[in-house]
């Protein structure tokens, strides 16, 4: 068994980073677990051939001063950059422009650059898969797939509520468990197309109302350095994907190749892939910024608790900090 430290975070998506981050500041010891190879969750980004994509979140905004000043610091490092401000908008068979907005940051290294951020000093371990959690005279115990148990005074759950349920139930009292039972995730297909050529058109991405399959396509290449190879990153609406969720990925790699050609015109694709995100985007959400019980030393955050997205996300575990 480990050392015991004051926090034992499950989870290192933004949510969880952010609270680690904050605490560890506070001089508190903390500990992060994920069941992942890297860090970051849902804001991905993986090798592609010759590529990098961010094949889950793919942007971020940012409207509080807390989330603002990492993204500052990362405009001044050069980790992030102003992607557009304005995007056109597919709607009825034909590509709308729209006036500009509020910045969309994007990371030319990928989004992965803004969890790894986060999470430097931290102690994280990864490709632990917390099976079992028990509260024991030592602490809150967590228990890897392999066997490691880690052991912490105070346990914060950054995981999707369906997740964290099936985890940590008993340690919840029964009007905690249904009231985090009330928030919900809807999934998402992602599909992924490595390109011999880029298609001649002028927008990095095209939010799409109203289509048959389609909510999103990015041209992710344009966050990245220029002479990045073309790739396209487009992600199935939640009726799509709820349709075709447990059908294989070579299936639904299938359907999504010809549905975006039926929307763009022929792709020289050289390489694709499809990516199933089980619990993508918040429907409802817990109405309230995180879950804290004092008296059990027992929290949890993330997007689905209030704020939805990258930036709702890092909030979240940002102002649990502030309460523990
Ligand atoms: C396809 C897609 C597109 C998106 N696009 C955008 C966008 O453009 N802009 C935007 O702002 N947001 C977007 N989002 C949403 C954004 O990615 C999320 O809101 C945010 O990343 C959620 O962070 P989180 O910390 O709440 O959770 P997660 O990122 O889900 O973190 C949870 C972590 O828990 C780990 N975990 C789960 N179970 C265990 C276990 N048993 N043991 C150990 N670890 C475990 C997981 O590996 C993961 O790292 C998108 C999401 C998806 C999927």
């Amino acid at each position: 068994m480990s050392d015991v430290t004051d926090f034992l975070v499950i989870g290192a998506g933004l949510a969880g980073l952010a609270f680690a981050r904050q605490v560890q500041a506070q001089g508190a010891s903390v500990r992060v677990l994920d069941k992942g190879r890297g860090v970051g969750g849902r804001a991905a980004t993986r090798r592609f051939g010759a590529a990098r994509v961010d094949h889950g979140a793919q942007f971020f905004t940012t409207r509080s001063p807390e989330f603002q000043a990492i993204v500052e610091e990362g405009l001044a490092s050069g980790w992030v950059r102003e992607w557009y401000r304005s995007l056109p908008e597919w709607r009825d068979g034909a590509i709308h422009t729209r006036p500009e907005g509020h910045p969309r940051y994007a990371c030319p290294e990928g989004i992965s650059a803004l969890p790894k951020f986060l999470a430097q000093g931290l102690d994280i371990v990864t490709e632990a898969e917390v099976q079992g959690l028990e509260w024991e005279d030592v602490g809150y115990v967590a228990t890897a797939k392999d066997g490691r148990a880690f052991v912490g005074t105070t346990l914060i759950l950054n995981v999707p509520p369906v997740q964290l349920l099936t985890l940590a139930t008993d340690l919840l009292l029964p009007e905690a468990a249904e009231q985090i039972a009330t928030a919900t995730l809807e999934p998402c297909w992602a599909f992924m197309a490595l390109l011999e050529a880029d298609i001649p058109v002028d927008w990095p991405a095209l939010e799409l109302t109203d289509h048959p399959v389609f909510s999103w396509v990015a041209r992710d290449h344009t966050k990245r350095e220029p002479g990045a190879p073309p790739v396209l990153v487009a992600h199935a609406h939640a009726r799509w994907t709820l349709a075709h969720l447990e059908e294989s990925q070579a299936t639904v790699e299938a359907a999504l190749r010809t549905e975006l050609e039926n929307l763009l015109g022929p792709l020289a694709i050289t390489q694709c892939q499809a990516h199933r995100w089980r619990y993508a985007k918040p429907i409802t959400a817990l109405g309230q910024p995180f879950f804290w019980d004092s008296a059990r030393q027992l929290g949890a955050c993330g997007d689905w608790c209030e704020g939805g997205r990258v930036e709702g996300a890092f909030l979240s575990g940002y102002k649990l900090a502030e309460v523990v």
